[in-house]
């Protein structure tokens, strides 16, 4: 199975299909890592604050892939906000993840009432300039907070990780995204599997193409043009989570999609989020 890539507006590519470890630890993500390599996933997604960079990192190293077949990201925790704290936090992912570089750091949350998502930019823009990094880019960050990273930034995000699924479809984020050339990715891709999986409508477009709900909620990510990073430590899930790019949506599909958004969150308010 090889995943496209899209073009990020640094004007590196990147996997359109990734493959997430949220809520995983050291050991359990280093074989599900395993799993999802073997099964064709090159871009994994992971955070210093998911405590399982160690883990990903071995699963990399003895997958013996070369190291720019692999795409990987990790993220700056809140409490590693600011220039200085960042610039540490990013060779300590590095360290665990036993990596030179990274293909894509992000700042985790804006935090916007603490106000150090600028300075824990500026130190992104400096991993960037220097080499260290090939692309840079935020998450969970609001039109707010993006907007004043684009006008008072050098340089703008690649990619803005967000919650995004059918239940949950973020078209103002997106149409800001589309007008500033930053890619929109989608965490929970899959609404984390909670009731989104069930939905009847989701369930007779799969019948349709003899797919699951979970594929056809991944097309319809793919088809809008989102990266998707779904997440399992199933590997007949992994398997099945990949293997989306045999079939296309028909325009009714879409549209029945489109027509299921809830405006309803699974994960925190990034605009009053501040977690440590
Ligand atoms: P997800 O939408 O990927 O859902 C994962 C859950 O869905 C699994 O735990 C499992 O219960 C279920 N599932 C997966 N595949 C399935 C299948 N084929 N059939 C049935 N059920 C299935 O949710 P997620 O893990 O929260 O998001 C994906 C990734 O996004 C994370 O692992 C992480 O890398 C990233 N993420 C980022 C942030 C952020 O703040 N930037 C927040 C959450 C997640």
């Amino acid at each position: 199975m090889t995943v496209p890539k899209v073009d990020l507006i640094d004007g590196t590519a990147m996997p359109q299909l990734g493959f997430g470890v949220f809520q995983v630890g050291n050991d359990e993500a280093e074989s599900a890592v395993k799993v999802a390599l073997r099964n064709g996933y090159r871009s994994i997604d992971t955070a210093s604050v998911y405590g399982n960079e160690d883990g990903v990192g071995r699963a990399l190293r003895e997958s013996e892939l070369p190291r720019e077949e692999l795409f990987v990201t990790s993220k700056v925790w809140n409490s590693d906000q600011g220039y200085d704290d960042t610039m540490r936090a990013y060779e300590a992912s590095l360290s665990r993840l036993g990596l030179e570089y990274l293909d894509l750091y992000l700042i985790h949350w804006p935090m916007p009432g603490r106000g150090l998502y600028l300075e824990t930019w500026r130190a992104l823009e400096r991993l960037k300039h220097d080499g260290r990094v090939r692309s840079i880019g935020v998450s969970n960050f609001t039109v707010e907070t993006l907007r004043r990273i684009v006008d008072e930034a050098d340089v703008v995000p690649a990619v803005n990780q967000i919650e995004l699924h059918p239940y949950f479809q973020q078209d103002g984020m997106r149409a800001f995204h589309r007008d500033h050339g930053i890619r929109t990715e989608a965490w929970a891709p899959l609404g984390q599997g909670h009731g989104l999986l069930d939905d009847p409508a989701l369930d007779r477009i799969a019948r349709v193409h003899g797919r699951t709900p979970a594929q056809v909620a991944l097309r319809w990510h793919l088809e809008i043009g989102n990266v998707v990073i779904p997440k399992s430590v199933t590997p007949s899930r992994i398997a099945e989570n990949i293997d989306v790019f045999g079939f296309e949506l028909a325009p009714e599909d879409m549209k029945t999609i489109g027509e299921m958004d809830k405006g309803v969150r699974v994960g925190p308010d990034p605009a009053t989020f501040e977690s440590d």
